[in-house]
């Protein structure tokens, strides 16, 4: 349990009673106090109707029957009276005015009353009387009522605190014991994943990322969890299937990953590309599954990643073993078939035509025979740098077998572009070359077909292509010869 959150909450717990209590007791005790109030005033004004009552039947009897003696009388013996501060009899006609004490004190109240004889009105009792006591018993009431608040807050306040206390710290501390529990399973299961060699990664449906394993922060080059949750996936790594890839228009208008996105990415194994370390690409494998919570509805989408970056490189160096030639690293055989069924169909699709060059080279064996079949092999990888390096980069040299090679030529119309770049090829592969001690010269005796003039058949242009070229064989060698129906 976190003490400073307990005491906080204490604290709140505090003020929120305090305050509760002060309404409740201070509005039930200014009520009451209004009542004794209204008590006190009433008993002065009692006695005040009291005295006056008698005072007015007297005064009456007196005035009618000119008793003015009685009526002074009355008037100096009221005016002692404890609590009374003035005492007048007035008659109407103003003839008489008795009177004692006075009526302008600050503490006096005074009270008037009408002296009545046979329904006339023959003149008033005027009777001050003082509010001192009065006064000094409601200042009584009032501190009364405030100690008794005070003294009902800190004593209710007190047995309510200490009884909802207990409850309410009670409570405090189940919740705290609950978000500890939740929190430390949470470890607990980071931890399981982060001891994984293999990546976790839980997508929400934006494909925003909800949770990563080391590993998978580790690839990221992130420092730590914090710095890729709740973005994309996107921002951080590619996530790609030939030309398929996840990324910001992967999210349709609600923000949510589309339905085709989302079963690639689900039903397919996907791949991401990591930019080159020590020399290589990094290859992770991932397999995407989609996670419903109960009502139906994707809530995430939990990928598993495997480093398949050995299985990777040995598939793409297999690939390329079986479309190259060791020797050149040029195209071989196979795949040079294939770049002529592309180049035939890119014609269909652009009218574009091609030229294909069968090349075989001069008098070769006899260098294998005089120095050796490491010089062969070195003077088959040094023509195949200089056909590469007079051919564009779109062309395609191929080694057919032993010392034979095919050309692709794009954007060959006519014969005579075809015949000029083939005597530069053959000025290329005859250009002498140097082996240890040895200058060394060989030429080539090529064969031009053109596509589609020539054949749309490709495995009849080859043959058209061959029998060019032993016709140049024919002709003295170290020439071309254009294929001609
Ligand atoms: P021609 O002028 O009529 O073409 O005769 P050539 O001497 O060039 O001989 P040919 O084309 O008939 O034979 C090619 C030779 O190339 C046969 C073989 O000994 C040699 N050869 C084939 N493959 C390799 C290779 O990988 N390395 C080396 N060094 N020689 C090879
Ligand atoms: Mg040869």
């Amino acid at each position: 349990m976190n003490w400073d959150k307990k005491g906080r909450l204490t604290k709140q717990f505090v003020l929120y009673l305090a305050v509760m209590l002060l309404a409740v007791i201070g509005t039930t005790n200014y009520w009451l106090y209004q009542l004794s109030v209204r008590d006190i005033a009433s008993s002065l004004d009692g006695a005040a109707e009291a005295k006056l009552s008698g005072m007015v039947s007297l005064s009456a009897y007196y005035l009618s029957h000119f008793e003015n003696q009685l009526l002074m009388g009355m008037v100096t013996e009221t005016g002692k009276h404890q609590g009374v501060d003035y005492v007048g009899i007035h008659s109407s006609d103003g003839a008489i005015n008795y009177y004692a004490g006075r009526k302008d004190a600050p503490r006096t109240r005074l009270y008037l009353r009408t002296i009545q004889f046979h329904d006339q009105t023959i003149g008033r009792v005027e009777l001050g009387l003082d509010t001192t006591a009065m006064r000094d018993a409601l200042s009584k009431a009032g501190w009364t009522a405030l100690a008794l608040a005070c003294l009902s807050v800190l004593t209710l306040g007190g047995m309510l605190f200490f009884f909802f206390r207990t409850q309410v710290m009670a409570v405090i501390e189940r919740d705290e014991q609950e978000k500890t529990r939740i929190r430390d399973e949470q470890e607990f299961f980071k931890a399981v994943m982060n001891t994984a060699d293999y990546k976790v990664l839980v997508l929400d449906p934006r494909c925003c990322i909800v949770l990563a394993n080391r590993s998978c922060i580790e690839m990221m080059h992130k420092a730590k969890e914090d710095d890729i949750i709740g973005k994309p996936i996107w921002q951080h790594i590619a996530i790609n299937l030939g030309d398929w890839s996840l990324n910001a228009q992967s999210v349709d208008s609600s923000g949510v990953l589309n339905p085709t996105d989302l079963r690639q990415l689900t039903e397919e194994r996907v791949y991401t590309i990591l930019p080159q370390t020590e020399q290589r690409e990094t290859v992770v494998e991932w397999t995407f599954t989609k996670f419903a919570e109960s009502a139906g509805g994707l809530r995430y989408i939990i990928g598993a990643g495997t480093d398949v970056t050995v299985q990777y490189h040995e598939a793409r160096r297999l690939s390329h073993l079986a479309h190259h030639d060791v020797l050149t690293g040029l195209p071989n055989r196979s795949l040079f078939h294939e770049r002529l069924q592309d180049a035939a169909l890119k014609y269909q699709r652009n009218n574009t035509s091609f030229a294909l060059l069968y090349i075989d080279l001069d008098k070769f064996k006899p260098i294998n025979d005089t120095l050796g079949h490491e010089a062969g092999d070195y003077v088959l990888q040094q023509v195949a740098l200089r056909m590469v390096y007079v051919l564009r980069k779109a062309d395609t040299v191929a080694r057919l077998g032993g010392d034979e090679f095919g050309v692709i030529l794009h954007d060959m119309g006519n014969r005579e572009l075809a015949s000029r770049v083939t005597k530069k090829l053959l000025d290329a592969i005859a250009s002498p070359l140097s082996y240890h001690s040895h200058t060394l010269q060989v030429g080539a005796s090529i064969g031009i077909t053109l596509f589609p003039n020539d054949s749309t058949d490709l495995k009849q242009l080859m043959a058209y292509a061959d029998s060019a070229m032993y016709q140049a064989k024919q002709s003295g060698r170290n020439t071309y010869c254009v294929f001609d129906t």
